[in-house]
């Protein structure tokens, strides 16, 4: 609807259509305005809304018109208007919510693995908390689950120590002690490079190190005030959303099973030496105790958010890291971020991480999102084994491996939030009709494959009706702007059916052969269309189910992509029906 907002409500008209996003019959209220801001992931507590919130709030229950509405929100309109048109990094942020819910759901009943053992706090915790926790770059959140739990952040602290160094000393001296090699051996293990350089500062003997690069900067403070300082670093990049803590029960405990990494500390001072020859147990005190600084699997999220935004975090919009140390910083993560599996991590996640034997883990998607998981079940090295099978679902079915920008069409369907389903899908069907409408020979052959799919899943109950051959034309004419009649349908359904179980096979054996020439794009669409008839009737059975994986299948679509579809539509259509 366009509306001449300058003479409706005495306000300009891109302000007009703004208040056209929340109003009904001429107004609209703080509830509505609060909650379209919630939907796009943004919490009414962000500073950018600051001052709308309070000028909301002081205007309570009210009626609000479109004047009143252009003067408690003006103030911080830049903002208003990205959320309210989803012009946020993530524009359909309920949608990704969804599908992230979803893959929670399916990693929460694996109860493999077990919890560290070596100290009490560890041993004891509760095995079966499991959080999982986001905020993209540009400050829309989402938690589910145990994320407001505290816990030690453990080897969680190795790289931004690291950056700390980088930070204070610089990359010459810093590099002068510890390597950036991955050591693909276990992280408590006392190997070093050949030139005695501890491998890297995500392994405990290059965090020990750089435990002592730091304390020597510092001669004057104790470990425990350096510690303090790298407290305020972790409260800047999780933006103050909840307070660092100290847990000196972990810290103890620590210090009392630390016999591994005092071995470590003495191979590090016998070899190479340490830094301005630092004092060997305030570096191992300052170690332990970064080991011990306690947060919740949200405030990491947040951290890694700031790390995925070059430094900056997206909830203060404070510069907490220059952007060439976060870089290094997630370089260091990518290749050992999780010890001696960050290989395969690598292969099958391909972002920066950090994960702890407590159970969290971290991890970076550059210029989109951070995460943040909390499970304390480990696997065998150390990795949280629910965190570990959440990213790898995740990255199959969202296109997230720092290589999938390679794939030129074919990742399988892989969805991208960075860009509005909806206006892809819009796009992709414009350029088909289009096409079609100039006998585009490859544009007719998706449009037969649209028809037999839809066919075919209609049949999945052995007969089709005349009800779900009007679903297919109007889908058809929605789609590809292809005018079939149902009449037409009725003689091609009778011809399927006489194939009985057979046809289905076929389309499976057509869609194989032409899979290698159908792009991302058509891939996507053929699912679509069974979907859109398996859900005509708001509710999936499972032989159209049944169907649709194997149609998935065959295009090389992952399940879980299929999932995810599925659920969205019947989501729509629940809300459509209300
Ligand atoms: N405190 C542990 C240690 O030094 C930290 C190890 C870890 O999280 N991997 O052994």
């Amino acid at each position: 609807m366009v509306v001449d907002a300058d003479q409706d409500y005495g306000i300009d008209a891109r302000m007009g259509v703004l208040f056209d996003a929340v109003a009904s019959h001429g107004f609209t209220s703080r509830q509505t305005i609060m909650a379209r801001i919630a939907e796009g992931g943004i919490d009414p507590d962000d500073y950018r809304i600051a001052g709308s919130r309070a000028k909301l709030d002081a205007w309570g229950d009210a009626p609000i018109g479109p004047r009143d509405f252009e003067s408690l929100l003006a103030d911080e309109i830049l903002t208003i208007s990205r959320i309210f048109r989803r012009q946020l990094i993530v524009p359909d942020w309920q949608d990704f919510c969804r599908a992230i819910t979803l893959i929670y759901e399916g990693v929460a009943a694996d109860r493999s693995g077990a919890n560290a053992d070596y100290i009490p706090i560890l041993r004891d915790a509760d095995p079966e908390k499991w959080g999982v926790a986001i905020c993209s770059v540009d400050g829309q959140r989402f938690c589910l689950g145990d994320v407001d739990v505290y816990h030690s952040i453990q080897s969680v602290s190795k790289p931004l120590t690291y950056a700390f160094a980088l930070l204070r000393e610089g990359e010459a001296y810093t590099s002068r002690f510890v390597g950036t090699e991955p050591s693909g051996r276990p992280f408590n293990a006392l190997d070093l490079l050949p030139d005695m350089r501890p491998f890297n500062p995500c392994v405990n003997a290059g965090a020990i190190m750089t435990a002592g690069i730091v304390a020597s900067g510092s001669p004057e403070k104790s470990a425990f005030d350096i510690t303090h300082d790298l407290m305020a670093l972790w409260q800047g990049l999780s933006g103050s959303i909840a307070e660092v803590r100290y847990s000196h029960e972990t810290m103890l405990s620590e210090k009392a099973t630390a016999h591994n990494n005092y071995a470590i500390s003495y191979l590090l001072q016998g070899r190479k030496g340490l830094p301005r020859d630092v004092d060997l147990h305030k570096m191992i005190e300052l170690y332990l105790s970064c080991c011990s600084i306690e947060m919740t699997c949200s405030m990491l999220s947040v951290a890694a958010a700031t790390l995925a935004n070059g430094g900056v975090c997206p909830l203060t919009g404070q510069q907490v890291l220059p952007t060439e140390i976060v870089k290094k910083t997630l370089s260091v993560m990518q290749v050992a971020g999780m010890y001696d599996n960050a290989g395969v991590f690598t292969l099958q996640v391909g972002l920066p991480a950090k994960s702890g034997v407590a159970g969290a883990i971290l991890v970076v998607v550059p210029n989109l999102m951070g995460f943040a998981t909390f499970s304390p079940r480990l696997d065998d090295y150390g990795n949280s084994v629910r965190g570990v099978s959440f990213f790898r679902d995740l990255v199959e079915r969202f296109t997230f491996h720092v290589y999938d920008s390679l794939s030129g069409g074919r990742t399988g369907c892989k969805l991208d939030p960075r860009e509005s389903q909806h206006n892809r899908k819009q796009r992709d069907l414009s350029d088909l009709k289009w096409a079609l409408s100039h006998g585009d020979r490859h544009a007719r052959n998706v449009c037969e494959l649209l028809l037999q799919v839809m066919m075919d899943i209609s049949l999945a109950d052995g007969d089709v009706e005349d009800p779900e051959l009007r679903v297919i034309s109007q889908n058809l004419d929605e789609m590809i702007g292809a005018q079939v009649s149902v009449q037409q349908l009725q003689s091609l359904s009778l011809e399927r059916q006489a194939e009985g179980a057979n046809s289905f096979d076929a389309l499976l054996r057509r869609l194989a052969d032409d899979c290698p020439n159908l792009d991302d794009n058509v891939r996507g669409l053929v699912l679509d269309a069974a979907f859109r008839v398996a859900c005509a009737d708001g509710m999936v059975e499972p032989e159209e189910y049944e169907r649709l994986a194997a149609i998935a299948g065959t295009l090389g679509i992952h399940r879980g992509i299929l999932d995810i579809q599925v659920d969205r539509f019947r989501r729509l259509h629940a809300v459509k029906a209300t």
